[in-house]
């Protein structure tokens, strides 16, 4: 009986560490990481993919959201995952600056990850609660500059993109306001419908419906040419801040260590899903591209991640941004 037991216990352990053949793989669900709160950018484009994904891999592709701290949090979980394939990581433009963000960040996004493919380009807008007394960006400006006791910009922690178009605006202008940092701008969007905030910067996948609606201010996009969704919002440089550009980039990471058949797997299954009619069609409307399929692809993944991260190193040093 002992013994009986015993076997059980050897075969199920060794079962649950012997790696999956990969010609198996997936054999069962499979959890996408989203670095945010749910109902923000980076969970509505999990959500988006993750449906297709899954009908490509036969097997569920679920979202779980882990936010906080700018997405690192998301980030060290996922390096320190077990390199299956059953654990993947979507994050954006925030895995090349948190290096430089993060004095302490205990991983390294260059090394710890197997790339998957790039998956979209989107724009930020600057939005404001809908009874800000700023009627466009120079006003905006002028009354951030006037206020700036008093103003308050929400972001998604240090590292977060919005986090990250804040820092830039705040340079750019040369003044500095409180920001409240939230575990995602799907919770400072619903303060910001409310008025418990004053303004942020945010994905397009995020604020388009809310413009729409003229639930909210907008002042510009961060885009270099207008949005076709959204034809009717200047570009940031058109509105009076020269040059001031931001675009942000999602991809799809796997723990360092997972079998490149199963990384073939996956790239598959994400190039499939942005050919999808139904992630084109709302990519569209929430004014996000996704990438061409030679984009969608580990290669391209990991060298964008590492230009990307050379770029924003200087840039952030001189911000003077950091935390321990
Ligand atoms: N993308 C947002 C940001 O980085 C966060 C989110 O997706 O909720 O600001």
């Amino acid at each position: 009986m002992v013994a009986t037991l015993l076997g059980i216990v050897v075969s199920v352990v060794l079962s649950t560490a012997a790696p999956v053949p990969a010609q198996e793989y997936p054999n069962k669900v499979i959890t996408m990481i989203v670095p945010f709160a749910a109902g923000g950018p980076t969970d509505t484009v999990a959500r988006l993919i993750g449906a297709p994904m899954s009908k490509t891999l036969g097997q569920q592709v679920i979202v779980e959201n882990v936010g906080g701290a700018g997405g690192t949090i998301a980030g060290n979980r996922a390096a320190k995952s077990a390199p299956d394939g059953y654990t993947i990581l979507i994050h954006h433009i925030g895995m090349s600056t948190a290096p430089a963000l993060y004095r302490k960040l205990p991983y390294k996004p260059l090394e710890d990850f197997e790339y998957i493919g790039l998956i979209n380009e989107v724009p930020m807008t600057l939005v404001a609660k809908k009874d800000f007394p700023a009627k466009d960006l120079k006003e905006l400006i002028a009354y951030v500059k006037a206020n700036k006791g008093k103003v308050n910009y929400a972001n998604a922690g240090l590292g977060a993109a919005s986090h990250l178009c804040g820092m830039l605006f705040m340079t750019a202008i040369q003044t500095d306001v409180t920001t409240i940092p939230y575990s995602g701008t799907g919770p400072a969007m619903n303060d910001l419908l409310g008025g418990q905030v004053d303004f942020m910067c945010d994905q397009t996948t995020n604020t388009t419906s809310q413009i729409k609606a003229e639930k909210i201010k907008v002042y510009g996009v961060t885009s270099k040419k207008r949005v076709p969704s959204l034809p009717n919002v200047p570009t940031m440089d058109e509105a009076g801040l020269k040059g001031f550009e931001v675009s942000i980039w999602h991809a799809l990471y796997a723990p360092k260590g997972t079998p490149k058949p199963v990384i073939a797997k996956l790239t598959k299954a994400l190039q499939v899903a942005l050919k999808d009619t139904n992630v084109k069609l709302r990519f569209a409307e929430l004014g996000s591209e996704p990438v061409a399929e030679n984009r969608a692809t580990p290669e391209a993944h990991r060298a964008l991640l590492k230009s990307e991260t050379d770029r924003w190193a200087p840039i952030i040093k001189k911000a003077g941004v950091y935390a321990d």
